[in-house]
């Protein structure tokens, strides 16, 4: 039977490697396309400021028109295959044009932030991008907003902190995302060039049980001491959103308020206020 279950275990193997291999040259053959025939979307999610209930911005999310793939899926092939350098200046190019397309329209300037993967330090051009987009079209700085994680900081580049450096002195505001997933080492946010703290969704669920509340009233308070703001990331219910206005929590990010949508969609509730929305 030993000899049985090696070779059930090498068959299992190499089917999973297959399955693995086609299923990430299929998502990168709709990459590919993606990125030639203008295949990708920006979606939009409010970020609710927790004391007035008004939208004070909001995070793009990328999609693929046609596909329902995650990102959680094809941001990793893109960064494996090289495609993101092409993709994260496509992303950047087009929220930049959002911000602009919304002034136009007259509606309240509020800053759009958009997610930078690790492996776009390679990009090393794209500081000097972004300054060239923002220039082009008439759009602030301080309106675009980069979301890093710390894995930023595990990248072998060096320049990761000129990098950071360089973008604080254009005046683009930096958020540190998924915090509470990685290391959470407090250090490095007395050194990396940081606006704001993402909490994460599974650190968020955390403070239901009355047991973390300390530890959500500990992290609000330190990132408030550094003078950081937070932002509280997938919140679902009014429980959730209570116990974090009751902390100090500055934002809330979350399907309680409205799940990504497309830009029309935001332009309905721009300026109206989200707890009217849902109370
Ligand atoms: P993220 O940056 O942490 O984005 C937040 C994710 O949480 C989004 O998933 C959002 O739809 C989801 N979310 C927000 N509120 C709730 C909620 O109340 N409940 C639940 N269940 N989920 C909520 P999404 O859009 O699927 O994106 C997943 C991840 O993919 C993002 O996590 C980000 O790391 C990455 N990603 C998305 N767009 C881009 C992009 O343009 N560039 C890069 N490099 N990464 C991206
Ligand atoms: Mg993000
Ligand atoms: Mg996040
Ligand atoms: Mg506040």
């Amino acid at each position: 039977t030993a000899k049985r279950e090696g070779r059930n275990k090498y068959k299992f193997y190499c089917e999973s490697m297959q399955d693995e291999l086609m299923d990430k040259k299929e998502v990168e053959a709709i990459l590919r396309n993606a990125v030639k025939n203008d295949g990708f979307i920006l979606l939009y999610q409010p970020q609710v400021d927790v004391d007035t209930g008004f939208i004070e911005g909001f995070e793009a999310l990328l999609r693929i028109k046609g596909y329902n793939i995650s990102p959680l899926k094809f941001i990793p092939v893109a960064e494996d295959t090289g495609l993101i350098t092409e993709i994260g200046r496509w992303v950047t190019r087009k929220a930049v044009e959002q911000i602009a397309e919304w002034k136009e329209k007259g509606y309240d300037t509020k800053p759009i932030s958009v997610n930078f993967s690790s492996k776009q330090l390679q990009d090393t051009a794209y500081a000097d991008f972004l300054r060239k987009i923002l220039l082009e079209k008439g759009v602030e700085a301080e309106y675009f907003e980069l979301e890093i994680t710390e894995s930023i900081l595990l990248e072998k580049s060096s320049n990761t902190l000129e990098f950071l450096n360089t973008l604080k002195d254009m005046g683009i505001r930096i958020a540190l995302d998924d915090f509470g997933t990685g290391y959470s080492s407090l250090n490095y946010l007395t050194f990396i060039p940081v606006n704001k703290i993402k909490l994460d969704k599974s650190l968020c669920e955390k403070f239901l049980e009355l047991s973390n509340i300390k530890v959500m009233n500990s992290i609000i308070g330190l990132a408030h001491s550094l003078g950081l703001v937070i932002t509280a990331e997938g919140i679902e219910d009014m429980e959730q959103y209570k116990r974090l206005k009751k902390g100090g929590c500055d934002y809330i990010q979350g399907y309680l308020f409205s799940r990504p949508v497309k830009s029309d969609e935001i332009e309905k509730i721009y300026h109206i206020n989200m707890l009217d929305n849902i109370l």
